[in-house]
């Protein structure tokens, strides 16, 4: 039977205290117990059902975290309070002191600069290669090499990581393959494919309403498990929850995302052929011209499209400020980082979400400085919203 990741996310049946339909929120630190012994039991991790402190578990966390198992179909998840909490946590929990980690050089600004300018306080060393080139992926490994780290589809350049691929790569000698999968929510189940451990940023597609912060780690219960552990737990010890309440509304903007992201999709494939028509320089993993489209329909669920994001290159900064600036004012959405909102939002990744990134490797992972992303909205009317963005570009050119 074919993999639903939706559906999987609709069969669960999740009540709350009193039968509601939406699960209680769990609007509290800390739990009592009738006897003292079951206490003690908890702390060693041997109480199913029990919660404890809710740095540790919490009830409206574990609901979300298990629709998040379901969708991604891993057996267990663990939910953040910000997508680098999940990707700092999940690092930390895999490599210590002297190990070595294999990463894409188009990775997300935050990770980039955690992986470039804090990992090695900690002795922990990271080669950054082209995600799509396998000899690179396969030459940068060593003895002390622990992790094999990308995105799905990657910021902002939209490579596709060819999962199956890389997985068998960290098979053959023994290590953790982690896929980021915030741009490509249901359209990519990267745990299907091979990956261990599948890292979200919440903030973004899943969320979709841009009024929080969040992330999550889908991985095997072995490894959730080891997170939460009150000893040596990363996420425990580092402690970076959730609140309950966010929990809670993430958790019913999760059963509105399939709908949300097939109408992402079916805006951007609309906006990457009038760009072509246009003659425009762009980037958009659904067009056959684009490297990595064979690789995407390869790994994809074709339901949801080919995702929201879409990057036009406008050649200089000044050109592309200019332009953001233009769309803006005729209301095409927001100048503004992030992505996975109702509204169409854009910035220019080389002096926003990528600015981390130093310009040589922005210049090696083929980004150019009048990049604009686009991360297309809701919009009932895209045509509506092309004639905006084509008024502006031609008042640019
Ligand atoms: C936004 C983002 C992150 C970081 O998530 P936060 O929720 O902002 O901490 C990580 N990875 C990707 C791909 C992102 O887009």
């Amino acid at each position: 039977m074919k993999f639903d990741p939706s559906a999987n996310i609709f069969d669960l049946l999740q009540f709350g205290e009193y039968g509601d339909v939406n699960p209680s929120v769990t609007d509290s630190a800390t739990y009592t117990f009738m006897q003292a012994k079951t206490m003690t039991d908890t702390f060693e991790g041997n109480t199913e059902g029990c919660f404890l402190y809710s740095r540790h578990w919490n009830p409206s966390n574990k609901y979300l975290a298990d629709a998040l198992a379901a969708m991604e179909g891993t057996e267990s998840a663990w939910v953040t309070g910000s997508g680098m909490g999940a990707i700092t946590c999940a690092i930390l929990q895999v490599c210590h002191s002297g190990d070595h980690i294999v990463s894409s050089r188009t990775v997300y600004g935050g990770t980039f600069a955690f992986m470039q300018n804090w990992l090695p306080k900690y002795n922990i060393s990271v080669t950054f290669i082209d995600p799509t080139n396998l000899d690179e992926v396969k030459a940068a490994i060593r003895p002390n090499t622990k992790m094999i780290y990308t995105e799905a589809m990657t910021n902002p350049m939209l490579q596709i990581s060819d999962i199956p691929a890389l997985s068998q790569i960290a098979n053959d000698h023994n290590l953790k393959l982690v896929v980021d999968n915030t741009f490509t929510p249901l359209m990519v189940a990267p745990a299907r494919l091979g990956a261990h451990i599948v890292v979200y940023s919440m903030t973004k597609f899943i969320n979709g309403k841009n009024d929080c912060v969040a992330g999550a780690i889908c991985a095997p219960v072995e490894f959730i498990n080891a997170l939460s552990n009150v000893n040596d737990g990363t996420a425990m010890l580092l402690g970076p929850v959730l609140d309950p309440f966010r929990s809670s509304s993430i958790l019913k903007n999760l059963h509105t995302l399939h709908i949300r992201m097939q109408k992402h999709s079916q805006n951007a494939m609309y906006l990457a052929e009038r760009f072509k028509e246009a003659g425009l320089k762009f980037n958009y993993p659904g067009m056959k011209e684009h490297p990595g489209h064979e690789t995407l329909k390869r790994i994809m669920n074709p339901d949801f499209g080919f995702g929201g994001m879409i990057a036009i290159d406008l050649g200089t900064a000044e050109k592309a400020s200019e332009f953001m600036e233009k769309m803006e004012l005729a209301g095409v959405g927001y100048l503004a980082v992030s992505l996975g909102y109702f509204k169409t939002l854009f910035s220019n990744s080389g002096k926003s979400t990528s600015s981390e990134v130093p310009e040589d490797e922005q210049k090696k992972m083929g980004m150019s400085a009048g990049l604009v992303r686009f991360s297309v909205g809701l919009d009932h009317d895209i045509e509506r919203t092309w004639l905006k963005i084509k008024d502006c570009l031609l008042a640019v050119q």
